[in-house]
């Protein structure tokens, strides 16, 4: 085992179908990991709870996982933070029953412990929009200077419609609708 800080032990689950425990984990990641625009730094808090489930083949993991993640506006590239709060769900199968699988996505229970790091990091970043957004009315970027809409929202270039054919055509193409 690879000695992460999502480990859950398994001891105290018999392996009757239906034995059940709750859990909690807490802890970090030592490397950073990235979805998009979203990031789960290296060294920021993840917290998870939720019970285990012996279920015939092996343990069924359901959990709820919380933490910060870093985002980034997709469209006036302000940095911000975002709670994620996000369902996790994993299969684990007992060692001795992996082989019944040919699925290779299949999880083995090694020993009597299971690693939840990467079903809960892969849960946290797979949940993040692929757009985000700093805010839903976000107005973004002025596509001529770049200045930031949102903080200089009376910003305009002056005769840029008279100046440039393409900010005409635009200009006449919306007032058409
Ligand atoms: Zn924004
Ligand atoms: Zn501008």
């Amino acid at each position: 085992m690879s000695g992460s800080d999502f480990q859950v032990s398994l001891r105290d689950l018999k392996r009757t179908q239906g034995a059940h425990k709750s859990f909690r984990v807490e802890g970090t990641y030592a490397v950073v990991a990235a979805a998009g625009l979203a990031v789960l730094p290296a060294g920021r808090l993840v917290v998870a709870e939720g019970t285990l489930e012996a279920v015939g083949d092996g343990v069924l993991v359901t959990a709820i996982a919380q933490a910060e993640v870093d985002a980034q506006c997709s469209r006036c590239l302000t940095p911000f933070v975002t709670p994620a709060e996000v369902a996790v769900q994993e299969l684990f199968v007992y060692d001795d029953r992996v082989d019944e699988f040919d699925d290779e996505d299949v999880l083995p229970i090694v020993g009597d412990q299971i690693d939840l790091a990467d079903a809960i990091r892969d849960a946290i970043l797979l949940d993040q929009p692929l757009i985000p957004l700093c805010r839903e009315d976000c107005r973004g970027l002025c596509p001529r200077c770049g200045a930031d809409l949102n903080t200089t929202p009376d910003h305009q270039h002056a005769g840029v419609v008279d100046d440039n054919p393409l900010a005409r055509a635009l200009a006449d193409a919306r007032r058409r609708g």
